[in-house]
């Protein structure tokens, strides 16, 4: 039977895809080089017969050769730090992964003539100046910023998938991802979803960057998956760049409030410092997702939010929440 490979399988939304396959009967191979993702993110399925790891980092074609003697049929290229925090501090890791290691498993794919998967950002479109962004509008992006070893690096990535795809006939999909969250996000991963919620448990101060007034779309975890799944199998989605992401949008004063009123927390919002070149509004149109995969995000923030809050409650505070 033809394997599926994961890269990125440790961590958020690579080993909630990596356990979606297992679910649905398929082989996968999961890399990953441990520099975010966390190997307990795995825990649960880590000795499945149906899964195996390999810990290597994809932007290093040497450590990458043993998949050529498999039988290869998807690849999915999930692989990039994806937090501010994370990227930031670790730029040019970001830049190879997202280029070199796009280029990498590239190759691969067109040799075993598998599809192939790139998982690139809403930050594509850097500070929009069109709202909501449909995958045409080009973006408003700076390369001289703290974001740019990302999002520069994604659209580069969004590059070596074109010419692969229009040189080679590789069947390459492009998911432009916008900000997705559920249990399993690091609490230290410094992103607004899991900062709120560890911070409101803790009865920290709920830190609300600028006045809170920027705006961002928050997908559940499951829709995400569905649709990059339901991307891999439909031909339609060959040589296309579709969002994936839930349109409906809040300012992140919004998001503290409802966070601290869902934990009935005590903790104060307080404002701090907007970090450089932080997005205004983010929303994607999902119009293109709808009619090509016939998907469309079905959970709530208010839904998700309660299973992430569960969640975190019984990570952080185990027993006392129950
Ligand atoms: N943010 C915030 N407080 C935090 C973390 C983030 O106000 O503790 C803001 C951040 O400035 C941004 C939004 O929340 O406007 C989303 O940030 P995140 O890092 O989650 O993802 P981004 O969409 O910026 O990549």
């Amino acid at each position: 039977m033809s394997i599926i490979i994961v890269s990125g399988a440790a961590g958020f939304l690579g080993s909630h895809l990596v356990r979606s396959l297992i679910d649905q009967g398929e082989l996968v191979v999961g890399i990953d080089n441990l520099s975010s993702g966390l190997i307990s993110n795995l825990s649960d399925i880590f000795t499945h017969p149906n899964f195996r790891f390999i810990q290597t980092d994809v932007s290093d074609n040497d450590s990458i050769k043993t998949l050529y003697q498999e039988d290869v049929k998807e690849i999915y290229h999930l692989a990039s730090q994806a937090s501010p925090k994370f990227y930031q501090s670790n730029p040019f890791e970001t830049i190879q992964v997202n280029t070199q290691g796009t280029y990498n498993l590239l190759n691969l794919a067109l040799n075993k003539k598998a599809k192939f998967l790139f998982t690139s950002t809403s930050e594509a479109y850097g500070d929009p100046e069109v709202h909501p962004q449909s995958e045409d509008y080009r973006g408003n992006v700076n390369t001289w910023g703290p974001r740019a070893c990302y999002d520069e690096a994604k659209r580069l990535g969004e590059v070596i998938c074109y010419e692969f795809y229009e040189r080679y006939g590789v069947k390459v999909k492009v998911a432009r991802i916008f900000n997705t969250y559920s249990a399993g996000l690091r609490n230290d991963d410094g992103r607004v979803i899991s900062n709120f919620i560890t911070q409101a448990i803790k009865g920290n101060d709920i830190t609300v960057y600028g006045d809170g007034s920027q705006t961002r779309s928050f997908c559940y975890v499951d829709d995400n998956i569905r649709a990059l799944i339901l991307m891999m199998k439909h031909e339609e989605a060959n040589g296309e760049i579709i969002n994936i992401g839930n349109p409906t949008e809040y300012s992140v004063l919004e998001v503290a409030r409802i966070i601290k009123e869902k934990t009935e927390s005590e903790s104060k919002i307080v404002y701090c410092p907007l970090p450089k070149d932080d997005p205004k509004v983010r929303k994607p149109d999902i119009s293109k997702a709808q009619r090509i995969l016939g998907w469309a995000p079905v959970v709530t923030l208010e839904e998700g939010l309660t299973h992430t809050i569960k969640n975190y409650q019984s990570l952080l505070l185990g027993a006392h929440s129950k």
